[in-house]
Order: C-alpha cells, then structure tokens, then sequence
C-alpha cells in the first residue's frame, strides 16, 4: 500500500469541521500530506477523540484557509447552514468534501488512477463493494470507499491503474469542485433528503453533479426505472459523456430480462448464479456494475464471474439464519419506503418488522404489497402511524414497541401462519431506539440467533 507523499499539500491550510468517521480521517491524512490542519467539532467527546489535532472554535477569529472539510453531516444551507458555514461562505473559502481533497492529492502526486463515482437513492453501497470486488477479483488495483466507507481521505494512493470505486452521497456531490469521474452512476431518484435539499428538483440536482466535467472520453451510466432518472437521462444525451442506460427490469442498454444480466452483445450472466443479489433492484446495481466495468476494460467473462461471487454486505438482505424452517433476514439499510419496497417483493409471505423514524409518506408506498405481508410487527416511534396504515388495508399486525420483543414474536407468528421468512426491513431511520441501521441490523441478529440456542434447531446463514 502506498502512502502520499509527507510534503504533497505543504504550505496548505485546512480546516476540518465535524470529527466523526469523514472528519478525523481526513484531519489526519491531510495533516500526514504536510497541511497545516485546524479542527473542530461542536461536541467536547468529538473534539477528545481528536486531541492530537490543532483544535479551534471556527465560529469565530481568523477563517484563511485554502478549503474547509465541512463533515457531508453537516448542513451548508438548508435546512440551516451551520454558523461555521455561513462565515466560510461569506469569506469565500470553498466547502469541499474529502473526496475533493482525494482527487486533488492524487492528481498532485501524479498518479492517473481512474475515479468511478456511484449515487442514487438506494444500491449505492452495494454498488459500489460490487464494483470494487469485480475489479479486485480480476486481480486489479482497486480501492472502495467514501460514503460506503473508509472514508475517501484514509484510502491508499493507487497508481496509473489503479481505480478508486467511490460512493457518493447527495451532501458529497454537493461539495466537489474539480473531480472528473472516469466512469459515474447515477442508479434511481426517490424523496429522501428533502429537507437538505429543498425538493425533488434540488435534491436531483445535488445527484446529478456526479456527471460534471465529463469530457467524451467518460462514461456516464443512468438508471431509467423512475421519472427522475429518466429526465436526467434525457438530459445526459445532450453532454458529452457516453450513456449507457440500465435497468433491473424492462429493456436498456445492459438490462436482466427473465433472469439473465444482458446487453446488445448477449447474455453477461444469470442473475441466479449471483446469490447475494436477490431481486430487481439488484439487477440494476450488477447492470450499472457491467456497463462500468466493461468500460473500465475487463473481460466479459472476469465481469460474470465477479458479480456471481460478490459476498454481499451486512444488513441488505442478509440472511442470518434459518430455524425450523424460518429465515430470518436482515434489512436494516432500508431506511425508507423505496428500500423496503425492494425487499418485500423478493417474498410471496413473510412476517415483516418495520418501524422507527419513519419518512414524509411512510409505508403508504408500500400498499400494492401489502397481501405478502402474513402479519407485521411494529416498532419504533412511527408504529402508530405505520399501525393506522396497515389497519386501513386489513392487514394483521401487533404493536411491540422493541426489536428485543418483535424477533421472537415474529418467529412465533412465522411457525403460526406458515411463513417462511422474518424480514426486518423497517422503513425507518434507527436513530429513535438505536445508535445507526447496522447498530440495529446486530440487535436483529443477535436476536434471532439466540432463538437458535433456546431452540437448538438452526443452521447459520
Ligand atoms: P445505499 O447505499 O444507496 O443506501 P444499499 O446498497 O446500501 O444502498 O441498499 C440499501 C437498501 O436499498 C437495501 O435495503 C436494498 O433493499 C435497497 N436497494 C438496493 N439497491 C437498490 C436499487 N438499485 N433500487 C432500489 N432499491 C435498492
């Protein structure tokens, strides 16, 4: 692994705000390149962790500073710019995100590493570890990182052939200035983030700034399985880039059709080789995986046999266990309605666990799946509400209040009604009774694999 040079940004003075799993990262790297670091952090225990670090109160004094590392947490505008923001702004020193200061230091190291960029609503991470296992499988110089994490500033520096394989999230997309994607995604649109963004339109404007300062030479992958994505695949014909168009299902340029991954030249690979990647969302992610690794220059053959090993990631449709004939999956990334969707579909009958922080909707979108659903357990803050919605439709459901309670009565609900699966896939932000998802996708797990021991009949999964 190789590291960047110790002189690369000397001279330079940053200002990292936010010290949490982007800030500390980059706060290190950029003062292990030479830069002259000043941190902060509104909490005391953030500012703890970072003591090694130069630590000052940005909100007010002197703010000359090449860049700010503003955290993607952090809000620049709406819903209320953070008062560090608003000076930055006003004294004209750049917000960026760390993968702007990855790029540059990159570049600045002369490395032409290749840069593949991936957002969307959903299938983001599992687009992105796809990508980088594909490339690593074939025996490539690969890194994954960003939002998916590591974090864009405590990757590795990559030679010529190196490609970094980076997710980019909205409030990321909204900070980089001069990175040019070699290869970039943009996968589905659907509301989420509203409150940052204003609306639909701006939040699709923030998504498709991972298409600018593309030249001919690039690669510009869009999916075209809702409205948004559609526009904005209007809108990309008319730049310079090359387009390619995927879907899960329903024909594009790479697309899954009766189960088979194709494009123009064929088929790539039956989607039922690939175990991790059930469903048609899934579909999607190989088919945006496909367009930018054949683009990247891998051999059809080595792009099939990746995507059918890709191991998957934890809390998207993992499954944990089975017990008397009961698979427990845990969904605990689906943290709105659009995800949960995903889920729910890949089941003709499962015991559904939803619940939490729900979003501006909540399980509305999900009626036309409803008869899946044998019965729900409900958690979380928004049960009432997700309660009244299942109510309006006929569907049985039982208010539990905690995933501590929900897991085993779900499994006794799944022996009762003869469901063969317990989806935890709650359509939910955690945050009301959890730490973050994966705190609450371990919760889930944890307990479904004590139902093993009390009923010594499981097979792991
Ligand atoms: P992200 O990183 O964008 O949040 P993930 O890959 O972590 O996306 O998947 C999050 C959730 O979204 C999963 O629970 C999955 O069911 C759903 N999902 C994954 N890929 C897609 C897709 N292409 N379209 C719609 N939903 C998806």
């Amino acid at each position: 692994m190789t590291a960047f040079p110790s002189t690369l940004f000397a001279g330079k003075r940053f200002a990292v705000v936010g010290l949490g799993a982007n800030g500390r990262p980059a706060a290190d790297a950029l003062r292990a390149m030479g830069a002259k670091v000043t941190a902060w952090d509104d909490s005391e225990a953030a500012r703890e962790a970072a003591a090694g670090h130069t630590l000052r109160d940005l909100r007010e004094g002197d703010l000359t500073f090449d860049a700010i590392v503003l955290s993607p947490g952090i809000p620049h505008n709406r819903p209320k710019p953070h008062p560090i923001a608003v000076r930055a702004i006003a004294a004209g020193v750049p917000i960026v995100s760390d993968t702007e200061l990855l790029w540059q230091a990159v570049r600045r190291a002369g490395s032409r590493a290749r840069f593949v960029g991936i957002t969307g609503t959903n299938g983001k991470s599992t687009t992105t570890a796809l990508l980088a296992h594909v490339l690593k499988q074939a025996g490539w110089n690969a890194e994954a990182g960003a939002n998916l994490g590591p974090a864009a500033l405590s990757l590795p520096l990559l030679p010529d052939d190196g490609v970094y394989v980076l997710e980019m999230s909205s409030y990321m997309l909204e900070r980089i200035r001069t990175v040019r994607f070699d290869a970039a995604a943009m996968l589905n649109l659907s509301a989420d983030h509203i409150d940052r963004h204003g609306d639909m339109a701006g939040y699709a404007l923030a998504k498709r700034a991972i298409f600018d300062r593309q030249t001919k030479d690039d690669l510009a992958v869009i999916g075209i399985e809702d409205a948004g994505s559609r526009a904005m695949a209007g809108w990309l014909d008319t730049r310079p880039a090359k387009v390619v168009r995927v879907a899960g299902s329903g024909v594009a340029d790479v697309w899954c059709e009766d189960g088979v991954l194709r494009d123009a030249a064929g088929l790539i690979l039956r989607m039922a080789d690939a175990m991790a990647l059930p469903g048609a969302h899934n579909a999607q992610n190989a088919a945006a995986c496909a367009a930018m690794a054949a683009f990247l220059g891998l051999a059809r053959d080595r792009i099939a046999s990746g995507i059918a090993s890709y191991p998957g990631l934890p809390h998207r449709q993992q499954r944990v266990v089975t017990i008397d004939g009961v698979t427990f999956v845990n969904d605990s990334k689906a943290t709105n309605a659009d995800a949960a969707e995903r889920a729910l579909i890949c089941y003709d009958r499962v015991i559904w666990i939803a619940g939490g922080m729900g979003k501006e909707g909540g399980i509305v979108p999900l009626v036309q799946h409803f008869p899946r659903i044998a019965r729900a357990l409900l958690i979380g803050r928004d049960a009432p509400i997700f309660a009244e919605t299942l109510a309006s439709h006929g569907v049985a459901f039982d208010c539990v209040e905690t995933l501590d309670a929900a897991v085993p009565a779900a499994f006794a609900a799944a022996k009762r009604e003869h469901a063969p699966v317990v989806l935890l896939s709650p359509a939910t932000a955690s945050w009301d009774q959890f730490k973050s998802y994966e705190h609450r996708g371990e919760r889930f797990a944890e307990l479904a694999r004590a139902l093993v021991r009390a009923t010594s009949a499981g097979d792991a999964a």
